[in-house]
């Protein structure tokens, strides 16, 4: 991801190249002042010695403020669009895919993870560089001022790569461990703030509370767990850095001693091997951090790399011109949460272009999955959805989708504007567009009746909206779809008569030259449709006119007596 701004990159490397550099530069220089400064008592020499210290630092200051902001920028840059491709992605997976994850798990995490990377790229990566280079420069600078020194201090990288390396796969899995528990928790506010009434109204804030403390105090353990290792890893390395210098403090005395070494000589020699041990020390803890981040980047790379089973195929054809013909042939589907048990088991039926078909049943018959095929949220088992001639397996998802329209049960209103809601269906729709589709709705009046009319703010932060004007809503939004297959899954919940009458007729005027799958749960579109189908257990078990099926000694008589067809 770095890879489109790696001009950037190298500008910023070259500043932290010459900020390193200069770093090196100055035990030099107190060599300098220490053995021709001091030991030779030559004032002048050290005058000028501290001058040039000064310039160094201050370039070296001028430096480090370029190659912190150029790093920080690519961090930022880097993770702006990390979250956008993650989010890009997350849109994209199937129905499933969502099913299977608790909502808040998945903010939670996007969060969590994508802010890990963040701290990364933003500034460790950065620092992880400055401490190479330094390291090396340190390295190259020892084995110029004693190579006998060096060797010697060489010996501490092995302990150090072992502990690196033997405490870093423990910390990556504590550090899975970590993220995977506040994800958790952020689950639970999510699903217990969208259910806040439920809650309350069983009074159970307590145990929400309870469970909740639970789940935190979890998390704080494993965090406690996880510091307390990372805390045992920086000491040990900090331990190891220190004992470097304390040896060639020893080694380096006795040189003196014997008169192969100056004064000056050591005091680069130590100030090279403090930066060195430093720079082991900040490696090993950036080691630390990484074995963190490895968790969080395995999982948005695992969403990033997911291609979504429920996609356009390579050879997705267009759809013909609009017709609004489709047809269910032999359909046999499972859903994949629950593989063992058919949902749909050998169904066959076809909609000819402007008829009304509406499916009746008992609850759990199948009736709502029939649409979320027909839309391909799901891929069937067996047998296949055909819309306008095409296999929906073989139609451009895009042009599938636009050729339908959903008027559901509760309808989801998204936070925002009226004008928003109806305009989600197309967002170039013009203000005219919106207010005709609204006014056919019946859904102008309410709307205008509101002191800011078609800006009203509606959903999670506005005016809460009546069942049936949600609906109407929706019936708008749909209107603008103008889709030729419409798919309407009835209200179980009774609307009061004259929201009920409001609605049925905008129903009317919705599904006027279009065809209409109906998804009913009560009689009313029922008995005006062309065509009814009785779905039981999966299986179409009997097809007809209302007259013709109450006429019958069948199911649907059964549903209209008890009334699961509520007339
Ligand atoms: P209806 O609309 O007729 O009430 P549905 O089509 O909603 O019935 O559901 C049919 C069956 O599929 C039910 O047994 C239901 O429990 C199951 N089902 C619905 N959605 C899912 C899902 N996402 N995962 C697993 N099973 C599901």
């Amino acid at each position: 991801m770095l890879r489109p701004h790696v001009g950037r990159f190298a500008l910023a490397t070259l500043m932290l190249l010459i900020g390193s550099s200069l770093t090196l530069v100055y035990p030099q220089a107190a060599r300098e002042a220490i053995d021709a400064g001091i030991s030779d008592a030559s004032s002048a020499k050290l005058n000028w010695l501290a001058a040039a210290v000064v310039v160094v630092f201050v370039l070296n200051a001028a430096v480090t403020w370029a190659r912190h902001y150029l790093m920080s920028w690519l961090g930022e840059r880097v993770v702006a669009e990390l979250r956008s491709k993650v989010y890009a992605r997350l849109l994209q997976q199937p129905l499933s895919w969502f099913h299977e994850r608790p909502t808040g798990e998945l903010t939670g995490r996007l969060a969590a993870d994508v802010g890990t990377i963040q701290s990364i790229v933003g500034s460790e990566l950065s620092m992880a560089l400055r401490e190479l280079v330094t390291l090396i420069g340190g390295l190259v600078m020892l084995f110029y001022q004693s190579w006998e020194l060096t060797i010697g201090m060489l010996l501490i990288i092995p302990p150090v790569l072992v502990t690196g390396f033997a405490f870093g796969k423990r910390i990556r899995k504590m550090s899975a461990a970590v993220q995977d528990k506040l994800a958790e928790t952020s689950a639970q506010v999510q699903e217990s703030a969208a259910a806040i009434s439920t809650v309350q109204a069983f009074r159970r804030e307590g145990k929400e509370i309870e469970r909740y403390d639970q789940r935190v105090d979890a998390f704080f353990k494993a965090a406690l767990q996880l510091s307390s290792w990372r805390g045992l890893f920086i000491a040990t390395m900090s331990l190891l850095g220190w004992m470097a210098v304390a040896s060639m403090l020893w080694l380096g005395g006795r040189q003196i001693i014997a008169g192969t070494l100056s004064a000056g000589d050591l005091t680069a020699f130590l100030l090279y091997t403090t930066m060195v041990a430093f720079s082991l020390g900040g490696l090993a803890n950036l080691w630390g951090s990484l074995q963190s981040a490895a968790g969080a980047t395995v999982r948005l790379f695992d969403i990033l790399d997911r291609v979504p089973e429920i996609r356009d195929a390579d050879d997705a054809v267009a759809l013909p011109a609009s017709a609004g013909r489709f047809a269910f042939v032999d359909v046999r589907f499972s859903y994949p949460a629950r593989k063992d048990t058919a949902v749909l088991d050998g169904v066959s039926l076809q909609v000819e272009p402007g008829e009304t078909v509406a499916v009746v049943g008992r609850s759990g018959a199948g009736k709502s999955t029939l649409a979320a095929l027909l839309y391909r949220f799901f891929d069937v088992d067996q047998g296949s959805v055909v819309v306008d001639g095409v296999d929906v397996k073989r139609a451009r998802l895009s042009d599938l989708r636009g050729r339908l329209a959903i008027v559901a049960q509760d309808p989801v209103l998204f936070s925002g504007s009226i004008h928003d809601n109806i305009a989600y269906a197309r967002p170039d729709a013009s203000r005219d567009d919106v207010v005709r589709a609204a006014t056919q709705a019946h859904a102008h009046g309410f709307t205008t009746a509101f002191s800011e009319g078609y800006d009203t703010l509606i959903g999670e932060r506005g005016v809460k909206l009546s069942g049936g004007q949600r609906q109407r809503l929706a019936i708008a939004r749909a209107l603008l779809a103008d889709p030729r297959i419409l798919i309407l899954d009835e209200a179980t919940s009774s609307l009061d008569g004259e929201s009920e009458a409001l609605v049925h007729d905008a129903l009317q005027t919705l599904m006027k030259g279009r065809t209409t799958l109906v998804i009913a749960h009560r009689l009313s579109t029922v008995k005006d449709a062309h065509r009814i189908v009785v779905l039981d257990q999966g299986k179409i078990v009997d097809v007809g006119s209302h007259q013709e099926l109450v006429r019958r000694e069948g199911l649907y008589r059964t549903l209209v007596e008890h009334q699961l067809v509520a007339a």
